[in-house]
Order: structure tokens, then sequence, then C-alpha cells
């Protein structure tokens, strides 16, 4: 009886289609749209025996028609193991999601034991977090899985609800304004080798310098654009200059100022980007096995010499020399010729041999 004197109340639009009401047809709106969907309640009226059936579109909309049937294939197994919650959480559940808004809602699984819900910040930014309910929620949190460099906690209390999170959730987001702000600039203003698609949480950048030259930087999430740990890549007649400048210059760094324009300020250069810089003058594809990313390796070994200045994979250089018979091995160090230019080339194995 409480099951369905809920159904009717939190769902206004779902009306009963038989007389035991255990048939439901409606609507629901997500998205600024409104989704037909029906709910057959089993014998029992346990709802979470009950089956759910939507519309494609709506299924579109709770993202992933496959998830949904492998959730729905693996809910017998989770029902041996977890016992189901009480019929209260799912229609307080789908009240809070009333209250919130469904278009903050971007997914939900049948069980309704996953949301996502969805946030911009103030910058327009889109984000999302991941909620994983307990059975003895709202007494006990849900777990929460967020894309942030900085690990998120939520306050909770049993009088929390899913408004209290998605609040604390913008908080946050503004708290890592500045950060995100710091990165969209380099990522957009330079040319980013690694990583290759970064997420919100990643606070390390590989930048293009120059030819065959990079620097890796790790920016502090809490401060951004204090100075952060600086590694450069590539041939030392290049790469020994810019420790030099940073060296000589690191009292010129301005907090004030954004984190790349302190990096152009420092090292007195400016950063390639993409747009500028035909690919094909500026390639830092191995010269051996003519790629970029090799078993996710990128061409960290250069030959030194300043006309050539040719980037190798470590383990494309160690095949090459040890097929050399001019070569010599001491240890983890191997002197050889350059593929290139013949100069002499030193290849330390930083990992251990392929
Ligand atoms: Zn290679
Ligand atoms: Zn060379």
């Amino acid at each position: 009886m409480a099951v369905r004197g809920c159904m009717a109340r939190q769902c206004p639009l779902l009306l009963p289609q038989d007389r035991e009401k255990r048939v439901y047809d409606g609507f629901i709106t997500a998205q600024d749209q409104d989704f037909r969907l029906r709910i057959l309640l089993p014998s029992d009226f346990q709802l979470q025996n009950a089956q759910l059936q939507c519309s494609w579109p709506l299924k579109k909309v709770l993202h992933g028609y496959h998830q949904i049937v492998k959730q729905e294939t693996a809910l017998k197994n989770t029902h041996e193991l977890h016992p189901p919650p009480p019929p209260q959480y799912y229609s307080s559940l789908v009240n809070e999601i009333e209250s919130l808004g469904w278009d903050k809602l971007v997914y939900v699984d049948t069980e309704f034991s996953t949301i996502k819900l969805k946030a911009d910040d103030t910058a327009g930014r889109k984000h999302l977090i991941t909620l994983k309910f307990k059975t003895k929620y709202p007494v006990e949190p849900p777990d929460c899985i967020v894309d942030f460099p900085v690990p998120f906690t939520i306050s909770w209390t049993p009088q929390s609800s899913l408004a209290t999170i998605h609040a604390q959730f913008l908080a946050a987001l503004d708290s890592l304004k500045m950060f995100w702000d710091v990165m969209d600039e380099l990522d957009e203003k330079t040319w980013i080798l690694e990583p290759e698609k970064p997420t919100r949480s990643a606070t390390l950048r590989r930048i293009a310098i120059g030819n065959n030259v990079s620097v890796s930087i790790e920016v502090d999430p809490r401060h951004p654009t204090m100075i952060p740990e600086c590694y450069f890549l590539g041939a030392e007649h290049v790469v020994n200059p810019l420790k030099m400048k940073l060296n000589n210059n690191i009292h010129m760094w301005d907090p004030e100022n954004t984190l790349l324009q302190n990096l152009k300020d420092v090292l007195e250069i400016i950063f390639p980007s993409r747009s500028t810089i035909e690919k094909a003058d500026y390639t830092m594809d191995c010269g051996i096995c003519y790629a970029y990313r090799l078993d996710n390796a990128i061409p960290d070994q250069v030959c030194d010499d300043p006309r050539c200045g040719q980037p190798f994979h470590q383990a494309c250089l160690y095949e090459w020399l040890r097929g050399l018979p001019s070569s010599r091995q001491s240890f983890n160090v191997i002197f050889g010729e350059c593929p290139y230019c013949s100069k002499p080339i030193v290849l330390k194995m930083s990992i251990k041999k392929p």
C-alpha cells in the first residue's frame, strides 16, 4: 500500500493503469524533455523487483542502454550479496531529484544505486559527479566520484540531501577555478605533448618549447600560479641555457600573473602553439620507427649534436645501437653513433632493457 501511495504522490505524471495498481504509465521530465516511462510492479509490490520500461530517447538520456542491460543481468547476483534497500529509499531519492531539478540529472541506473549529476562552474566548464548510494542512505552519505586534482569529501548529516551534495560540489568547483583557468590557458595556447587528453584532475603537462625540446611541469592545484617543478627534456646544448634562465630569472616570477605568462617571462621564450607550427617542420617523431608514441613511451632520447638534435625512443635506439659492432656498453650506458648524423650518442637506460 505504502509503495502505491508514494508512487502517485512522488510522480504525479505516472498513473496506475490497472485495478491492482501494479502497472504505472506516464511521463517523466529529464533535460527539458518529457519521456514515456512504464513501471511494472511485481505481485509483492517490492519496488526493487519492479521492471522499468522506457523509450529509446529516454534510455539515451539515461546514458547507455548497454550499461542498463548489464546492470539488469547483474541484478540477481548483487541482490544475493547485498539486501535491497527499503521502498522509502526510492521514493525519497526520486523526491530529492525532483527538488534538485531533473535537468541536473544525466544518468541513473535501473536500481537507483548510481546517479550522475552535472554542474557548470563559473567559467562555463562542465563537470560531473557520480554518486553511489548505500542501502542506508540517507543515514549514510553516498560515495562521491569526481574528476578533481584534490580529494573531495562532503560533510553530511542524516538531514542532508542531493541538494546538499550539489551545493558542496559547486563550492569545490569554485575553489578549483583558478587551477583550471591556468591549465586551460596552457592547453589552449601551447602545444601539450603529454598527457594526450588531459583530464580535469591532471596536474602534469609536458609542453613543447622548440624543435625536440620540451618542459614537463607539475602544477599545484591549490597554488596554481606558484612556480611549479620544471623538468626540461632535449639536447643538453638547448636545455642547459633554459635551466640557467630559470635560475637567474626566478625573482621575476609573479604569482599575480598566470603560469603561462610567468614561464614566458622567466624562460624568455615564446611557446609554439599547435596552430602556428606546421607539423612538417616540427616533428617530435622517433627517427627510427617514425612514430610518436610507442607502447606509451615518447621519443625522449635526443642526439646532442646541435646540427642534428634528432629524437628517438629509448627502446628503438637501444635496438639500433645493440645491432652495431662499433657500439660499446658499460653497465646501463651504451656508447654508439647517431643513426642520423653518425656523431657519438650516449644512451642511458633508465628502465630495464626491453
Ligand atoms: Zn621509435
Ligand atoms: Zn644525430
